[in-house]
């Protein structure tokens, strides 16, 4: 059966203003923005493969200096274009109405908090005059907050905070979206970003609060094991759909499944079309086969709503693993925290050895 494409997030640029230590992009390559003629063409390549919806994001899209063309172009091959940004800054305001939707991502529930964790001073303040800009041009906003160890329960002050301080009118507000972070990028062979057990609670309470105080709604993007959280909070809740409906591709034409999986390793689309990689990728294949998933979860009643959780929430050299919080998953983090340090040992020793003798032969 063939798995349709429906939503690419396009990574059109690696720049960003903020350092987030948690940033999914990592370090590398991240000071220049692609040349304009490369992203036209992955847009062309998309409208070919019959991609309807474009995800735009970065690093920060408003930082490239061809977002305008992007968009005109995007909305001339008929794409839904949706933007997430944070700054949501744009220098020409008349590319606004060929844009569906504007995500923005609040760090944290103050601007000292914000600020901390984007690491650039500033940073909140810019963002809230440019969200203030789009309301009062009659635009809404999805919010999008990260659920972390530090923010997990103080996601209703953060909203508080942009009604009450900021004077954000609820109503300008269409969602309220949940990320988890990954250990990928800046965050890689750490959980320290992480959601623990402990923290499922609380963080159900604090969404709860959103929804009874705003009458908002919650999406969740990143999945959850179901049977951590209490069932009077499962409608919040839906499975990681990355990987079947939703995939992701960087300005290089390289495609990953999740969205916030920097690595890219499933081809390029200037190789092997993309609707060609979504449907025989053996990465995906397996992905789709479950047959990663814990014996007990194939079991589970629920198993078709949850899909063990999010399973890029270990640390991990692959694609897919049971959720790092999933009761029933052979493994403790800290054994795999050491195991995969070992293989990545293993493999930096095989390169170093593989270098040695490229040199030896070129003497
Ligand atoms: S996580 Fe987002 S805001 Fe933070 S540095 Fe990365 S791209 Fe920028
Ligand atoms: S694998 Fe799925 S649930 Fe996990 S971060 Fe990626 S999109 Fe979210
Ligand atoms: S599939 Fe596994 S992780 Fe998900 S609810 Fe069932 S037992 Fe829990």
């Amino acid at each position: 059966m063939t798995v349709k494409l429906e939503m690419v997030a396009f990574h059109i640029t690696p720049v960003c203003e903020n350092r987030c230590e948690y940033c999914y992009i990592g370090d590398t390559g991240r000071n220049a923005h692609p040349p304009y003629s490369k992203i036209e063409k992955i847009m062309n390549e998309l409208a070919n493969q019959d991609v309807k919806n474009i995800l735009l994001g970065g690093g920060n899209p408003c930082t490239y200096p061809h977002l305008e063309d992007v968009i005109k172009l995007g909305y001339n091959l008929g794409f839904n274009i949706d933007i997430i940004s944070n700054t949501l800054h744009f220098q020409n305001r008349t590319i606004l109405r060929y844009i569906s939707s504007f995500d923005a991502t609040i760090l944290g529930s103050s601007a000292k908090s914000h600020d901390n964790v984007a690491r650039n001073e500033g940073a909140y303040n810019h963002l809230i005059s440019n969200i203030q800009k789009l309301i009062n041009d009659g635009y809404r906003i999805g919010v999008v907050l990260n659920a972390t160890p530090k923010t997990y329960n103080n996601l209703f002050l953060t909203m508080k905070n942009l009604s009450e301080k900021e004077n954000i009118p609820i109503t300008s507000i269409r969602y309220v979206m949940i990320q988890r972070i990954i250990p990928q990028g800046r965050a890689s062979y750490t959980l320290k970003y992480g959601l623990k057990k402990e923290h499922l609670g609380p963080l159900f309470s604090d969404l709860e609060k959103i929804r009874q105080t705003y009458a908002l709604k919650i999406v969740f993007e990143d999945a959850f094991p179901f049977c951590l959280v209490e069932e009077r909070f499962h409608d919040y809740l839906s499975p990681c759909v990355w990987g079947y409906t939703k995939g992701s591709i960087n300005w290089n034409g390289d495609v990953s499944r999740c969205g916030a999986d920097p690595r890219f390793e499933l081809g390029n689309i200037f190789e092997k079309p993309l609707n060609e990689i979504w449907n025989t990728s053996p990465i995906l294949t397996s992905f789709r086969r479950k047959a990663w998933v814990p014996q007990e979860c194939r079991k589970c009643p629920l198993l078709e709503k949850c899909r063990c959780g999010c399973p890029l929430s270990n640390i991990t050299m692959g694609d897919h693993e049971p959720d790092i919080l999933c009761p029933y998953s052979a493994i403790c983090s800290d054994r795999h925290i050491k195991n995969v340090r070992l293989q990545i040992t293993d493999q930096i020793l095989k390169n170093e050895s593989i270098m040695i003798k490229d040199e030896q032969k070129k003497m």
